[in-house]
């Protein structure tokens, strides 16, 4: 088959087509077929964004009954299922009295709190992270730490000149308190936000401590900074609380960041994002300030209501929030050589692959393939798991069978 779209993927020569009705009980498919009929598990899942699995019956039905009663209407109009999933938001998010914007991606809503930061405190300076990912439009790239993605487009501070695009972006270390301190203190008064990810997950899975997070908190409240958390993948009830941050830190409102933002698995699959931001800084987007066509949408906006409603009946955010603890077990009581550690939170798990080249986890991926395991690889040493939040001790079990012989075969 000739691929026509833009060779902006390395090709995996798979044709996805199905997804294969479960058999344990459960709702929402964890294995999906290809075109020619062979069986995955997916632990992909479009990259995170499947928190209810595949063709969840919930799911499609809301979508369909929103998609019949009303299917698209202007950001100046309000529909029903925005405003409920607005008041969702706002009441799981611990920003106190929070305000949402509605987009479509996750690299759109990261725009919109770079946007929200630079103008409500004036300021034109942001501190991102060594290894952070936050997408891929031009203000988002500049938070993204790898240059791969940010040539040639846009230099940040400290870099050589000359892109298209120079963005005040300045970088401290993930977890090192003061490579931010002496960020705020060289561009003292300049500096508008700091943004991280609670959990790095580009970058191999790397949760922050409880301590670095509130250390950020209190350094931001110092400086006069902002702080922004970007829970697009870690947050969604991935690691066993609505966001990533009460799972660190706790829910008390005076710990919590001043901006989140949401985006992959708060629609189940549907593309969606949100975010939220503390009352007094959202009043800084006056009228025609930010906007999206799609944002808001109201099919979207039902995709996210019935997952949010469909992860609370079914348990799924407690069930999410036990899955690396499972996945450590079946490890002790199967080890693998080859495999380092197996760390995250939750269901954003990394699995740190060991030798015998300094990529072994890129040497892995067709191997992984070819045992019907369908994952992501990172930073070239790890493994990245973000399966659905129902996934327990079988999928497991079985993910880890056959990672264990892919593994194996790695030479
Ligand atoms: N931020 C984080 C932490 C991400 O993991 C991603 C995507 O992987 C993005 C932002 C960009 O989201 P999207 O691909 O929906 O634009």
């Amino acid at each position: 088959m000739q691929d026509r779209r833009w060779p902006t993927y390395s090709p995996r020569n798979i044709v996805l087509d199905s997804a294969v009705p479960p058999d344990d009980g459960g709702e929402g498919s964890i294995y999906v077929k290809d075109a020619e009929g062979n069986v995955f598990l997916d632990a992909m899942c479009g990259i995170g964004c499947l928190p209810l699995g595949h063709g969840h019956p919930g799911l499609a039905n809301a979508v369909r009954d929103q998609m019949l009663r009303l299917t698209a209407a202007a950001g100046t109009l309000w529909t029903k299922p925005q405003v409920e999933l607005v008041t969702e938001l706002v009441e799981r998010t611990t920003i106190a009295d929070g305000r949402v914007f509605l987009g479509n991606t996750g690299t759109e809503v990261n725009e919109a709190a770079i946007k929200l930061a630079l103008r409500a405190t004036g300021r034109d300076v942001i501190i991102g992270f060594h290894r952070a990912f936050h997408g891929r439009t031009l203000g988002s790239i500049s938070l993204t730490a790898n240059p791969k993605y940010r040539e040639p487009y846009v230099s940040c501070l400290g870099e050589p000149e000359g892109r298209f695009a120079r963005l005040n972006v300045a970088r401290a270390t993930f977890g090192d308190l003061d490579s931010v301190e002496a960020l705020l203190n060289e561009y003292e008064g300049r500096v508008a936000a700091v943004f991280l990810e609670p959990i790095q997950g580009e970058a191999g899975i790397f949760p922050a401590s409880a301590e670095f997070l509130n250390g950020l908190r209190e350094l931001c409240t110092r400086h006069g900074a902002l702080l922004g958390a970007d829970e697009i993948q870690c947050g969604s009830g991935r690691t066993g609380t609505f966001t990533a941050w009460e799972r660190i830190v706790g829910s008390d409102p005076a710990l919590a960041p001043d901006i989140l933002w949401y985006a992959k698995a708060l629609g189940g699959g549907f593309p969606i994002g949100a975010c939220v931001a503390r009352k007094d800084l959202a009043d800084h987007m006056v009228k025609g300030s930010h906007g999206s066509t799609f944002g808001g949408n109201p099919v979207a906006c039902a995709a996210g209501l019935a997952t949010i409603r469909i992860m609370d009946e079914q348990g799924l955010i407690e069930s999410a929030g036990k899955q690396l603890e499972t996945l450590q077990g079946i490890a002790a009581e199967k080890p693998h050589a080859r495999v380092k550690e197996v760390r995250g939170l939750g269901s954003m798990i990394g699995i740190e692959i060991d030798g015998p080249s300094d990529t072994p986890a890129a040497a892995l991926g067709p191997l992984l393939q070819q045992e019907r395991l369908l994952s992501t690889v990172c930073s070239g040493t790890t493994v990245r798991w973000l399966l659905p939040y129902r996934s327990g001790d079988a999928v497991l079990r079985d993910a880890w069978g056959r990672l264990g012989r892919a593994l194996d075969r790695l030479e």
